[in-house]
């Protein structure tokens, strides 16, 4: 199919500087988890990223000296000749798409912990480590002697990144790191020529600006990316000082000064919600504009460019779960795009100082590793079919991915709906995005002639055998559990059995409690927080208890805490810490401290444990059990897979569920391992 000629501005080149875009979709730099340890899998990445029709792909923040060290983060790096020939293997991918290079030279300052260098980090002034996992320690404040040194670093980095042969040099002036420190008057508390007015505060950027400016000079575009205040009207202050730098780069990287609104997950923010940020700093120069906005939507997306919001559709996350997204467009296949859902698993796996992963796109990170691409997938083995019984996450993806190998796929579910936990899940406030897991799968699945779907269908062992299938996968889920099992107790609570006791998926189903309600979580994620809003916009009166020392702790990974706080605090939810379920009778719970503090004792009409799963294996351990019978039957293969085999998280589902499609008749894949060989 051919392009709709509405969206033939989305595919205009553009010049930046001394380079010209092929056409508007900027994939701008953005996190990884492979960095400097990982450079093969970083550069199959970012190459598939320029396959599926992205102008620009960038790197994630590169640093360029030991004393911006990210400890567990792995960042890029370009230190020396290796990581030049590292990161040549990356933009050699890009280029060989006919897309641009850019890399995001960095230096994190007061932010970056540098536990693996051990180099003191300098900074505006002597500030606090603000790393994660940081250190009761501090950044050494910049002389002006450390001023010119540093200056020099930044040179050092740009000659490197034009010999690793990047397209588009960044110098990187928000996200609270160093010269963003410089910038704001909040941390420049100097008072030499580098502090006070503005025009001091905004010296070193220009600076460095001139420095990496005559570096490159004619053979790379040089990219700021900076950022201003969400409501730049009442704090005017970074938006004052972009006038006066406003010409000098060839190309302008804006985000707004609050991480939870810029990288906001979908439960807290929107589609294109910097926009009046972008648009106001588009105003105030003739250079070009890219800013983000988690822009899935090829309407809105040209919205952007033909409204002057900005000149490129900045993306990151909608990039990993779709990398063919402009591609799609260009094919005028729109139903074929994979929206990201928004839910920072992305985000996540960076944090814990791995590769990324993601929900939408499971081929994410495993495109050199295990060679999966995202679009193309090898074709069936053989002419067989294969039964999958469970349309959850799981289930969905492996008949899809089946599907599209060739084969002739039977996919059973017993509800009415497919869509397993998702259908249930997405009903809470802020997950509705999710069902695009679901509904981007059935989609796909409806158009193949060769998969055929039968709801309210509930097999058990004799059902499958009947079944013409040579293959059965099971991916029949799992349920939460009542008795309070789970990561910090391995025994159920007394009172367990009590009427008063609901569970998960008796609320998600609308049988809602009333009056005083304890919500009991040990599982730190989404789901127990998620549901005391909706039983406190529904009237009860709501207590979160956690045994952990913070409520919904893993939730920072994907940087969802804080907005999970803040709208718990706003909606008048208790919230009690460190506290162990120990039992629950006659109208109160009750709790023992797990540090020896006081216990709690809560008055509760209703307890809803969200502790763990239990595996629904019940159909796999029938068939498993049945070698006999399966071989008769003309079965060939029987596994389990996803939250029936072990739950966890979407993601793992629907991994799960294309991996055993990609190695359905395969002998024994292996992945590769990206490391150091000496
Ligand atoms: P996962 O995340 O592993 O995909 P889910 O719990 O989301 O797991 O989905 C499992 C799906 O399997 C649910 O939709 C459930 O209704 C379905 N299911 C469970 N047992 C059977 C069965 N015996 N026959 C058909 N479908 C089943
Ligand atoms: Fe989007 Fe989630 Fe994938 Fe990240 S993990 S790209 S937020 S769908």
């Amino acid at each position: 199919m051919a392009r709709d000629p509405r969206y033939d501005p989305l595919f205009e080149p553009l010049q930046i500087g001394p380079v010209t875009a092929p056409n508007r979709f900027y994939q701008v730099p953005h996190c990884s988890g492979m960095g400097f340890q990982r450079p093969r899998m970083l550069a199959a990445m970012r190459g598939i990223k320029a396959e599926g029709g992205w102008g620009v792909v960038c790197t994630e923040y590169c640093s360029i000296a030991p004393s911006s060290d990210e400890g567990h983060y792995p960042c890029a790096s370009l230190y020396d000749a290796d990581d030049v020939r590292n990161l040549r293997a990356m933009t050699d991918a890009v280029h060989a798409q006919g897309s641009l290079a850019g890399v995001e030279l960095w230096y994190g300052g007061h932010t970056s912990a540098n536990l693996d260098t051990r180099e003191v980090a300098l900074d505006v002034a002597s500030l606090p480590n603000t790393a994660t996992h940081g250190m009761p320690a501090q950044s050494q404040a910049m002389s002006r002697d450390d001023i010119r040194a540093f200056r020099a670093m930044y040179r050092a980095g740009a000659e490197r990144a034009l010999e690793a042969g990047f397209d588009i040099v960044y110098v990187y002036a928000n996200h609270y790191y160093l010269l963003h420190n410089f910038l704001n008057p909040y941390f420049n508390r100097r008072d030499d020529e580098y502090g006070g007015s503005r025009e001091n505060r905004v010296r070193l950027l220009r600076e460095l600006i001139e420095d990496v400016g005559e570096v490159i000079a004619g053979r790379a575009a040089l990219a700021v990316r900076y950022s201003i205040a969400s409501d730049f009207e009442t704090d005017p202050e970074l938006l004052e000082c972009f006038r006066l730098v406003a010409e000098l780069p060839d190309l302008w990287d804006i985000t707004v000064d609050d991480y939870d609104l810029e990288m906001g997950s979908s439960r807290f923010v929107r589609e294109a919600a910097n926009q009046a940020a972008v648009a106001k700093i588009k105003s105030l120069t003739s250079k070009p504009v890219v800013s983000v906005g988690r822009f899935t939507s090829p309407d809105t997306m040209l919205a952007q460019i033909t409204g002057g919001v900005q000149d490129f559709i900045g993306a990151a996350r909608p990039s990993i779960a779709d990398p063919f997204l402009p591609r799609k467009i260009d094919e005028g296949r729109l139903e074929d795009i994979r929206e990201c859902i928004g839910c920072n698993i992305c985000y996540a796996h960076n944090s814990l100082g791995v590769p990324i992963r993601c929900t939408q796109n499971p081929t994410m990170g495993e495109e050199w590793r295990r060679g999966w691409h995202p679009e193309k997938i090898q074709k069936r083995h053989a002419d067989q079919g294969v039964l999958v019984v469970g349309g959850g996450p799981a289930g969905l993806e492996a008949a899809r991915a089946l599907g599209q190998r060739g084969y002739t796929v039977i996919l059973a579910e017993a509800e009415r709906e497919l869509g397993g936990r998702l259908n249930r899940e997405t009903r809470l406030s802020g997950l509705s995005e999710w069902a695009r897991v679901r509904d981007w799968r059935l989609g796909q699945l409806r158009r193949m002639p060769n998969v055929a779907i039968f709801p309210q269908n509930r097999l058990d062992a004799d059902a499958v055998l009947e079944l013409d299938a040579e293959h059965v996968i099971v991916a029949t889920g799992a349920s939460w559990r009542r008795d309070g099992v789970g990561r910090h107790s391995n025994e159920a609570f007394a009172g367990h059995d009590s009427d008063a006791v609901i569970g998960v998926e008796d609320v998600l189903d609308g049988r809602l409690p009333d009056g005083r309600v304890v919500i009991y979580d040990d599982d730190h994620y989404y789901l127990a927080n998620a549901i005391a809003l909706q039983l406190s916009t529904a009237g009860c009166a709501v207590t979160l208890v956690t045994p952990a020392d913070r409520l919904a702790a893993w939730s920072g990974f994907p940087d969802e805490h804080s907005g999970i706080m803040r709208s718990l605090y706003a909606a008048g939810v208790e919230i009690q810490t460190a506290q162990a379920l120990v039992g629950f009778d006659s109208g109160v719970a009750r709790f023992a401290h797990v540090h020896g503090g006081p216990d709690a004792s809560l008055d509760a009409d209703y307890l809803l444990p969200v502790t763990a799963r239990e595996p629904d294996d019940t159909l796999w351990r029938a068939l498993n059990a049945r070698a006999d019978d399966l071989a008769a039957a003309g079965i060939l293969s029987l596994q389990r897979i996803g939250d029936c085999r072990a739950p966890g998280i979407v993601a793992q589902a629907v991994y799960a569920g294309h991996r055993a499609a990609r190695e359905l008749g395969s002998a024994t894949p292996r992945a590769r391992r990206d490391r150091v060989v000496l």
